[in-house]
């Protein structure tokens, strides 16, 4: 007889076990999350959140969304990403980024009613924690995952309580591993990866220590500066990383993973930091020092029976593109609803199985993505004549020849342009953060083939209603206030959505009562003029991809599950045929 039991016993408690805990209380399903540590994240590593992930939060509900938003710095203060010699010294270029060029920005504006924002992991964390433990999650401290054994019925998983040193078992019916980049519940469930962990060597030096001078006219996250060392190891180029707005940062400084780490003391840590901002005589508060691997490495299955990991855990990378978190946070998105659905009885055990087949795919390719960006760097010091390593006086040299009137000089302004506009495919790859198509037994296709890209798919967020995309956000407005709504917020919250419009209406009864065979609750939208909710602009009918006698069905992560162009012959047939598919049943 194990000492607790819990539906479903979450390890760790980052961004990952975090939010899988707050959509699972929310959700209503019975939870406990443990940390080895007794408290939260202690650095601020994770910090650009993208908008999938903003509208996890606005799932969560309008007060979670504006908390972050709250502790954010807003978008507006990410976008100059500088390339310089130092913060003090000669700048080689900038990109906008993180949607601050005025087209991205449209882009960000028209995809989505979130915006991306930086809001480190100190804040993140607390947030998604303080989430779940209000709203039910059972949450013990300082408890560290030691084992776990499944059976048919369940899994004895045994933890450690560091406070008394004695062994406790926990019996859940289900065990997500949420346990960070060493996951020992994915080496435990012998889970199968590939790649490579500790490519690079980092070191993270976080101090306080005002530096408006040197870049309140150029607000940015992220500076990039092109030093001696820096492209050894680490990211591809040394980083300053705004953390507060302009007195709190973190440089991430590479060194040779076949070396020893070094040790970061105070000194050091001083010295790195006056040599990147460009100032002998800068004091620094020093914060915290530590050194980290960059790592190149994806599960390709992330389940085992009933063991599932995710976040890091699943996909081990470098902070690249700014998709850990994020990604760590979607995942519990697509697993928490998929649970709670098999908990309460309302889908086969199979539907679980759709995870990892939808979620893979995605951990290879941001884990792909990210290690590209750091070699994206290259054409930067190929383009200034420093492809061999970074040699101060070489480094002079071209930087002064940058500036002759001659032909080869005009070439070279032109490759630097060149090579750092391409670095949008890390500071500005909408489509990477946005694209997400699941391909799964959880998802219906109406026979249509999957709309090809008409732009590049790394860069630009392309809308559709094909089963398997998220639904496209467009704003709707309410018959009788006026108020507006996105589309993504008239479905979600745990449950399934259909939307249609005028002439669709059999498709409402019948949702309803087939909904209610599968003990679904189906929130149904009949959206058009004298309707509650009414498309004044034709966002939606230009969207949606159906007529208005035809239907979109929604997944409570808000990916389309199934959509019909028309009224069919036999709707409560056809939902039926959905239901049970996608549901296992
Ligand atoms: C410098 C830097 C910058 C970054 N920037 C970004 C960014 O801008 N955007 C972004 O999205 N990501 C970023 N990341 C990545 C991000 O920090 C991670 O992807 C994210 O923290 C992963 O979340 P997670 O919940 O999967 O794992 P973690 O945050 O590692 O959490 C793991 C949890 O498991 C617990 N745990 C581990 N082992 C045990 C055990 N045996 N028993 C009990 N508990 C255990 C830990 O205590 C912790 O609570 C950055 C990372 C770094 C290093």
């Amino acid at each position: 007889m194990a000492d607790f039991s819990t539906d479903v016993l979450i390890i760790g408690t980052g961004p990952a076990g975090s939010a899988t805990a707050a959509l699972l209380s929310t959700y209503g399903i019975e939870n406990m999350a443990i940390n080895r540590y007794r408290w939260l994240a202690n650095t601020p590593r994770a910090h650009i959140t993208n908008q999938r992930t903003m509208e996890v939060l606005r799932d969560l509900g309008r007060d979670v969304e504006d908390e972050a938003y709250l502790f954010a710095a807003h978008q507006e203060l990410m976008g100059e990403n500088v390339f310089c010699e130092s913060l003090a010294g000669e700048e080689i270029g900038r990109m906008k980024s993180w949607g601050n060029h005025p087209l991205s920005k449209a882009e960000h504006l028209m995809a989505s009613p979130t915006m991306m924002n930086d809001l480190p992991q100190t804040f993140m964390e607390p947030l998604l924690f303080k989430t779940a433990c209000s709203r039910g999650t059972q949450a013990r401290m300082s408890s560290q995952y030691l084992s776990h054994e499944q059976d048919a019925e369940g899994v004895t998983t045994t933890c450690l309580d560091r406070l008394s040193g004695k062994e406790f078992t926990v019996r859940s019916k289900y065990l997500v591993g949420a346990d960070g980049g060493n996951s020992l519940v994915a080496e435990h469930a012998g889970l199968p990866f590939e790649g490579k962990m500790g490519v690079g060597g980092s070191m993270n030096i976080l101090f306080r220590a005002d530096l408006s001078k040197y870049v309140a006219h150029r607000p940015s996250v992220l500076y990039w500066i092109m030093q001696p060392g820096a492209d050894v190891g680490g990211i591809g180029m040394g980083l300053v990383r705004m953390v507060r707005p302009w007195n709190e940062w973190l440089i991430v400084w590479g060194y040779d993973i076949n070396q020893p780490a070094p040790e970061v003391d105070e000194a050091m840590a001083t010295d790195v930091a006056r040599q990147l901002v460009g100032d002998p005589d800068l004091t620094i508060e020093l914060i915290s020092a530590n050194t980290w691997t960059v790592n190149n490495m994806y599960a390709t299955h992330m389940q085992k029976d009933r063991v599932f990991i995710m976040g890091d855990a699943a996909h081990r990378h470098p902070p690249s593109n700014g998709l850990g978190s994020n990604t760590s946070i979607q995942d519990s998105f697509n697993l928490a609803w998929k649970l709670a659905a098999v908990l309460k009885g309302q889908a086969g055990e199979a539907l679980l199985d759709s995870y990892s087949v939808e979620r893979a795919p995605v951990a290879r390719q941001i884990v792909t993505r990210a290690n590209q960006s750091i070699a994206e760097f290259g054409p930067i010091f190929e383009a200034l004549g420093m492809g061999e390593g970074v040699d101060p006086e070489v480094m002079q040299q071209n930087l002064v020849a940058r500036c002759d009137s001659t032909d080869a000089a005009e070439t070279q302004r032109e490759a630097i342009r060149k090579a750092i506009a391409f670095k949008k495919y890390e500071f500005d790859a909408h489509g990477v953060e946005m694209n997400q198509r699941y391909k799964s037994s959880a998802i219906e296709t109406d026979g249509q083939p999957e709309p090809a890209f008409e732009r590049d798919a790394e860069l630009h967020y392309q809308a559709t209603t094909w089963p398997g995309a998220r639904i496209p956000h467009c704003w709707l407005f309410d018959h009788d206030s006026g108020d507006k709504f996105s589309t993504l917020d008239l479905c979600g919250g745990g449950t399934f959505t259909l939307f249609t419009g005028i002439g669709g209406e059999a498709w409402e009864e019948t949702a309803r009562s087939v909904g209610a065979e599968f003990g679904l609750n189906v929130v149904v939208h009949v959206i058009g003029p004298r309707r509650k909710y009414v498309d004044h602009t034709g966002d939606w009918a230009r969207a949606r991809e159906v007529s208005d006698k035809g239907c979109v069905l929604v997944r409570p992560d808000q990916h389309v599950a199934w959509r019909s162009t028309g009224l069919t012959s036999d709707p409560a047939g056809d939902l039926r045929r959905v239901f049970s598919k996608i549901l296992a049943r």
